[in-house]
């Protein structure tokens, strides 16, 4: 039965970029690397990696680095550690108490639990929001919902204004640095984030240790960095920082808060959300706590006092590298992080063990004497959590050569049981389709692509989206945001990315707590690590295929078809925001809302707004129509190319620096580091992408203005690629 699939697989094996003659080669090359893919060597190295808490700059980090060191040098890798020197706060001082109506201090602490081998351990950071202000600040308090700017448009129209206040919000919907964020613009002078057990806790299942969930202590710890504006260390933007950056002051580095914010357990939480008075919260603010949640303010007042020590501490990156044999200076780069909050067995072990698995197999295959053609780089990126310190500033300091080298990076963090993600280029996307469908699912046997497909139709309610999601013959890549280490290669320096794990039967809440363990992670997130083998299968055949490719696989049609799917998403979204404020307009002059809402709630009616204008996508649409013509002569150049064995290093070079030509050096209004035109984090949603994100967010906050500036932007910067194109294929060499 399995053999008769696997076959079948092997029959349909496609593989876009090799001469006919190279690719049973390839074939073989990836089979030859499957074989050395042990699941049991990956749980133990996850037990050994998540043995003891390992943050930046503690000593169990150091020991980490150190040994994955020794396991490249041991494969026949090429390895140094590369040191950084990072702004890094860690706790002094934490107090959180309610001074009326009753008195209530926070415990502010994870116990033991017997169960758990290494959740009694020494050296645990404390829980805390990394990046938080230094803050003594005593106020009544107003529960914010998420803390999402539409939960304070609800806020305003109940007449509710949280100036001078300190604010809770729930965790979820919104990356945690957006919280406090937009507490602190909307005036709050501190800002607490608990986890509601309608979220993660038991709404969802049976808490740990008895399920994956998160129990009543448990505390998801966390950066509060404003990763919008730029990740990495706060006080060097843009450069690495190396031991004589100059730096900025830390008082005005510009993407560090002002106010003190806190995490908490909802066994912290109750209490306080329990006291407050005021208005009933709207519907769809309760959560999972066994009270109607009110919002304040009113008596409850709370005391909240946070004080860190702001060290500025190394930041270790191991580097490992195979010098190509024909490509020395075209690098495919891998990567994952190996600092965690603390143990971290799934964030980031689990994706980190995969990797080394990837690294082991492809060193035994240096020893048979095989060599890639293009040089291969694998990292171990050391502070992601606080706020992709490592690998940003890994990128900054080499922003040049990297243009120059850097022909793909493929992330990925942790990972667990479930169904492929990819996000990514999407000059990638036919490359990345190609592997998930010939990669095994390990529970049911079908490919990984069958299997995300599948799951996808049966979970869509919306018949309309089920049929579309069936008929679907091809893998689609989502947009990158931010949250994980490919940000500073993909937005900041235009180095086509790509970022893949599994997940989605792997569910739980020990997240950022000491409870991501090894006793969890082998329960609960991925039993046998059998999906850790599937990431470094799909990971290590991505490496191979473009360190072996005879032309690189970037296929420039799918990134044609995305950006005009884009640009048609932002004409639909500006006609509908038009329409929606016209309608809104109309029932606020007729008096609808005073006549529709509940009287005894005095309930503000909005504001009317001003009319949306009609914009001009004219120069848009051009540069689009001009793009869709130099690509379908570049694609005749490049099959050609690939008909007849005439690759030339110098073709291959500028596909991989295409994607480099939808920078815009400018960079976004008021995120300057941020330079790729098509994917950017939302500037009020964190992790979550924007795309194209100078328009589209222009047009969110009805600066139409800017919203035609950024037309015209994004249209230069399409015509530039078109151009590029068309001179590469007139004059390929
Ligand atoms: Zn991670």
């Amino acid at each position: 039965m399995i053999f008769i699939l696997q076959t079948s697989i092997a029959q349909t094996k496609k593989i876009t970029g090799f001469y006919e003659k190279n690719i049973d080669k390839e074939l073989k090359l990836e089979s030859e690397f499957d074989k050395n893919l042990s699941n049991i060597n990956i749980g133990e190295t996850i037990k050994k990696l998540s043995a003891e808490p390992h943050h930046i700059n503690s000593p169990g980090n150091k020991r980490n680095v150190d040994y994955v060191l020794s396991l490249f040098d041991k494969w026949g890798w090429d390895t140094k550690i590369e040191t950084f020197y990072v702004l890094f706060p860690t706790p002094e001082t934490r107090i959180l108490e309610m001074t009326s109506p009753g008195s209530y201090k926070a415990l502010l602490k994870e116990p033991a639990l017997k169960e758990d081998a290494t959740s009694g351990q020494q050296g645990q950071l404390s829980t805390y929001n990394a990046f938080s202000a230094d803050g003594d600040v005593t106020s009544e308090l107003v529960f914010v919902n998420y803390g999402l700017p539409a939960d304070y448009e609800i806020l305003d129209k109940m007449g509710i204004d949280v100036k001078g206040k300190i604010v809770i919000a729930k965790y979820g919907h919104s990356w945690r640095g957006i919280k406090p964020k937009v507490a602190q613009d909307h005036g709050a002078i501190g800002c607490i984030i608990y986890s509601d057990p309608a979220d993660d806790g038991y709404f969802q299942g049976d808490v740990y240790p008895k399920g994956a969930f998160r129990n009543e202590y448990g505390v998801q710890r966390g950066s509060v960095i404003d990763m919008s504006v730029y990740p990495g260390d706060p006080l060097t933007p843009g450069i690495g920082a190396t031991k004589d950056a100059k730096r900025l002051d830390r008082l005005q580095a510009p993407n560090l808060l002002k106010i003190p914010v806190l995490p908490i357990s909802y066994h912290d939480a109750a209490p306080l959300l329990e006291a407050l008075d005021g208005p009933v919260a709207p519907a769809g603010w309760h959560g999972g706590l066994s009270f109607a949640y009110h919002t304040g303010p009113g008596k409850t007042r709370v005391h909240l006092k946070v004080a860190f020590k702001w060290d500025i501490v190394p930041c270790y990156d191991v580097i490992a590298k195979i010098q190509g044999s024909k490509y020395p200076d075209e690098w495919v780069i891998r990567g994952n992080h190996q600092d965690a909050w603390v143990n971290g067995a799934g964030d980031p072990v689990s994706g980190e063990a995969a990797m080394l698995e990837e690294a082991k197999s492809i060193g035994s295959m240096l020893k048979t004497g095989w060599k890639p053609d293009r040089t291969i780089v694998y990292c171990a990126w050391d502070g992601e959590e606080p706020g992709l310190l490592g690998s940003t500033e890994w990128v900054e300091e080499h922003k040049t050569e990297l243009k120059e080298k850097a022909v793909v990076y493929i992330n990925s963090d942790g990972n667990g049981r479930g169904f492929l993600y990819v996000q990514g280029s999407h000059a990638l996307e036919p490359f990345m389709d190609e592997i998930a469908k010939q990669i095994v699912d390990p529970q049911t046997n079908v490919s990984i692509f069958e299997r995300k497909r599948d799951h996808e139709a049966i979970s869509e309610n919306n018949a309309v989206a089920k049929k579309r999601i069936w008929d679907e013959k091809e893998l689609k890549l989502d947009a990158m945001g931010s949250g994980s280490d490919y940000s500073s290669f993909i937005q900041h320096a235009g180095i086509p990315a790509l970022n893949l794990g599994f997940g989605g039967e792997d569910d739980g809440g020990e997240y950022h707590s000491i409870y991501d363990s090894y006793n969890l992670y082998e329960k609960f997130k991925d039993p046998g690590f059998h999906y850790c083998v599937t990431l470094a299968e799909t990971a290590g055949h991505a490496v191979l295929r473009m360190s072996n490719a005879d032309g690189l696989p970037f296929d420039f049609t799918h990134l044609y078809k995305t950006i005009d799917e884009y640009s048609g998403e932002l004409i639909t979204l500006l006609r509908t925001t038009r329409e929606t404020t016209e309608l809104e307009n109309q029932i606020i002059n007729s008096g609808g809302y005073a006549a529709g809402e509940d009287p005894t709630k005095g309930y503000i009616a909005p504001l009317v707004k001003p009319e949306v204008p009609y914009l001009d996508f004219s120069p848009l649409q051009n540069a689009l129509h001009q793009l869709e013509i130099s690509i379908d002569d570049l694609d005749t150049v490049y099959q050609n190319k690939i008909m007849t064995s005439g690759m030339s290093v110098k073709f291959n070079q500028s596909l991989y620096r295409a994607e480099q030509q939808l920078l815009n050096e400018t960079g976004l209004p008021r995120r300057s580091w941020y330079k790729h035109t098509l994917y950017a984090p939302g500037y009020y949603t964190g992790y979550g992408v924007k795309t194209m994100p100078g328009i589209r967010e222009a047009i969110e906050q009805r600066n139409w203005k800017e919203a035609q500036e950024q037309i015209e932007l994004d249209a230069e910067t399409i015509a530039r690629l078109a151009e590029y194109f068309k001179v590469l294929s007139s004059s390929p060499e």
